[in-house]
């Protein structure tokens, strides 16, 4: 059971007091009437509040709801969003129970250390967590049974300060689980759920809050409790521990305690995805009941294989988590034994067949202990296959059974609404159903009814509104910190909307190589101050708090920033997140993407630019490889390895902005509009909205594994099933 604390929010009149269970269900982020509900309530509090529906109808005064309840238009669109709502909630008619009728009790439990929903509940580092975010949605809308399970991070905030030398100051802010949309998940007593993690000593126990994204439920859990010792509270307090222990006990909470919690709720399911290493823990779980159930390990392991599904994110070496033994031994000492199996056996489980004596590799355990892996884009596959191959001694690389599900990311989330506004007004005269099916390849085609001047000014207004807002983050910043004037110019005061703005945006992590086009600085400066066709840069992006070097390089952007020779063309804006993120995406003309090859897994934020019109240029590396068409955008190869050759790839950057897309954006005919930039915008909606939707690689998963993961979980195959056997 969960409930909302209804009698906090007595002040909400009957009539409208649905709000309450809509501020609970995240369904709200991704249904732009819905949101617009809850500001017409009260606009200051909504953007007080962060757009946190929760927050906000707690601190709204009575009478601002005894307004609403009265207004005939309100109650109107109240009713109308609400059916909406109650019918999406309750609907049995999906697409997945069209397609999969007899399999309706096909669950997928879906496992990922960090998920990125909405600005409000910051339970995400980067992209990884928003693609978590996107999956849940896309699986709700699509109606494909699922249940999650993630952390609660109570230190999920870290805004990013910068200094006027621009160094990253990190500002902790405990995230508020009074006024966070998520519940508690209660017991027979209506006290809030704890579990306790089987086979650790000292006792480790975890409590459960719960967030309802659409059709799905995510269950959070929480070592912040008086059960636990006080070294063991902060186990769920920020993302990512850099110190082993940490490391091992957080990834121990997430996948045995994970699967312990939803065994206590009595969650069946049938398969389980595990969205990248971290959570692999949970198939040890797994293991140790059918052994307990009197399995033998062997056919454990199979039923256990068979059900699983495992998606790798990291084409790096360094980036997968490996645990010394004798760390292992303290915490899984106790398990061997109840797995059937000795220690030896046990720890082989995680070896890396190139590396066996580093400890015990989460990833090699995944790929041992699933039967479906998958790599994030087709490129990112063919590095798995290779990086992966001794893990299937004899096996050609081309055979390698890793295959690729190439990213994508939920369209009602991030295609903004003025957009989409456009979208309906031309594409819903030819193509009523352009919204359910906008996987369809199809259905873009009608893009182009669109007139280019519509498209335009769509696109510039969207440009001045990211501008508008980074000069009020500044104006805010300035009014609280006045002995800081350069930054006004370092932080894209100067920015100027009739200009070419190329936009770059991400972690700030070595291998982005976010500081690439500082390689020749004067070349540089030659093309932002070029007097008729000037182009501007504007950065965004976080350093990790604990890594130095990437605040360095963030360091160095923001000085040049700051420096005059840039006519502050050049701006660096502060405290990037999934809000920041939005408006970049939308608001920028190109999007920018300069990783080292073969390092850069998928990338999801060009996706995001390019649905709403915004072109990529980016190496031919990640999703860019199979996206890129030749009239979608602009592709260079780029050099490899890592810190090599970074000054002819910046060349090659200079070279395409000064004779590729700075003439096209500034050709204006008679009109002023740039039409054959516009068929660019156009061919990267037409060419990417569909491919790149979650949709398409929901589908993708459904189709190629969870059919076959439920076939193996032992239960016939029926109708469409048959077709997509493997
Ligand atoms: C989409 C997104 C990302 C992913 O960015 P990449 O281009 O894949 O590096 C990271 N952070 C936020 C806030 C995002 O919205």
């Amino acid at each position: 059971m969960t409930d909302i604390p209804v009698d906090r929010f007595s002040h909400i009149p009957d009539r409208i007091s649905g709000l309450v269970e809509l501020a609970y269900n995240l369904w709200w982020s991704w249904h732009s009437s819905a949101m617009l509900l809850f500001k017409q309530i009260n606009r200051a509090e909504w953007k007080e509040s962060g757009q946190n529906p929760v927050k906000m109808l707690l601190e709204t005064p009575a009478r601002f709801f005894e307004r609403a309840a009265e207004d005939p238009d309100y109650l109107r669109r109240y009713d109308l969003l609400m059916c909406r709502f109650r019918n999406y909630m309750a609907s049995k008619n999906s697409w997945f129970s069209e397609n999969y009728p007899e399999r309706l009790p096909l669950t997928i439990a879906y496992f990922s250390s960090e998920f990125g929903l909405h600005p409000s509940l910051p339970l995400y580092a980067g992209g990884l967590g928003i693609l978590a975010g996107d999956h849940v949605k896309e699986c709700s809308d699509l109606g494909v049974p699922m249940v999650a399970v993630g952390f609660l991070y109570a230190e999920g905030y870290v805004h990013q300060h910068l200094e006027a030398d621009g160094w990253q100051k990190n500002i902790v802010e405990l995230l508020d689980r009074e006024t966070a949309p998520i519940t508690r998940v209660t017991d027979e007593h209506g006290r809030q759920l704890v579990v306790q993690v089987p086979l650790i000593e000292p006792p480790l126990y975890v409590a459960v809050w719960k967030v309802q994204a659409g059709r799905v439920p995510l269950y959070l859990l929480d070592t912040h409790i008086d059960e636990n010792l006080p070294e063991n509270r902060s186990i769920s307090h920020r993302l990512y521990e850099k110190d082993l222990e940490g490391r091992l006990r957080q990834e121990l909470v997430l996948g045995v305690g994970g699967r312990t919690v939803l065994n206590t709720l009595g969650v069946s399911y049938s398969a389980m995805h595990l969205n990248e290493g971290h959570s692999a823990f949970a198939l040890i779980e797994r293991l140790r009941e059918r052994v307990d159930a009197g399995m033998s390990f062997e056919e454990a392991a199979k039923q256990v294989r068979n059900t699983s599904i495992f998606t790798t994110h990291t084409p790096v070496p360094a980036g997968h988590d490996i645990f010394p033994f004798d760390l292992m031994h303290r915490y899984f000492g106790d398990y061997a034994p109840s797995l059937g199996i000795d220690w030896e056996t046990f720890i082989d489980l995680g070896a890396a067949p190139h590396d066996p004596e580093a400890g015990f590799n989460m990833t090699a355990f995944a790929f041992r202990m699933t039967r479906f892996h998958n790599g994030v884009s087709q490129k990112h596959g063919e590095v798995a296959r290779q990086m992966w191959q001794s893990l299937w001694p004899g096996v050609p690389e081309s055979l390698v059974p890793i295959e690729s599900v190439t990213n994508g990311v939920h369209v009602p989330t991030w295609l903004n609404r003025r957009v989409e506004t456009l979208f309906d007004t031309y594409m819903d005269p030819v193509c009523p159903t352009w919204r359910e099916e906008h996987d369809n390849p199809l259905v873009w085609r009608f893009i182009d009814e669109i007139p280019d001047e519509e498209l335009w000014n769509v696109h510039l207004w969207l440009k001045m509104k990211l501008f508008s807002r980074i000069r009020e983050r500044k104006r805010r910043k300035w009014s609280g910190y006045r002995n800081e004037p350069w930054n006004l110019v370092a932080e894209g005061l100067m920015l100027d909307a009739t200009t070419l703005t190329i936009g770059f945006a991400r972690r700030f992590t070595g291998y982005k190589r976010a500081d690439l086009i500082f390689e020749d600085l004067d070349r540089l400066e030659e093309i932002v101050t070029n007097r008729w066709r000037p182009v501007q840069f504007v950065f965004a992006g976080k350093a990790h708090p604990a890594d130095d070097r990437g605040k360095d390089v963030l360091k160095r952007i923001y000085q040049f920033a700051e420096s005059p020779e840039f006519a502050g063309r050049i701006a660096f804006v502060e405290n990037y997140g999934q809000q920041l993120a939005r408006y970049m995406v939308q608001g920028v003309d190109v999007w920018l993407n300069t990783p080292v090859p073969l390092m850069e897994a998928s990338g999801t934020s060009g996706m995001k630019a390019a649905l709403n019109g915004v072109p990529n240029l980016s190496v031919l590396d990640g999703w860019w490889v199979e996206g890129y068409n030749g009239r979608n955008g602009w592709a260079f190869e780029g050099s490899q390895p890592y810190g090599e050759n970074n000054r002819a790839d910046a060349e090659t950057v200079y070279n395409i902005i000064e004779k590729e897309i700075a003439p096209l954006y500034y050709m204006r005919p008679m009109d002023e509009i740039p039409h054959g930039w516009v068929k660019v915008m156009k061919e990267s909606i037409k060419s990417c909205a569909w491919q790149y939707s979650a949709r398409r690689m929901v589908k993708e998963y459904i189709t190629r594994y969870y059919p076959s993961v439920c076939m193996y979980a032992g239960e016939p195959m029926t109708g469409a099933l048959e077709s997509c056997r493997l």
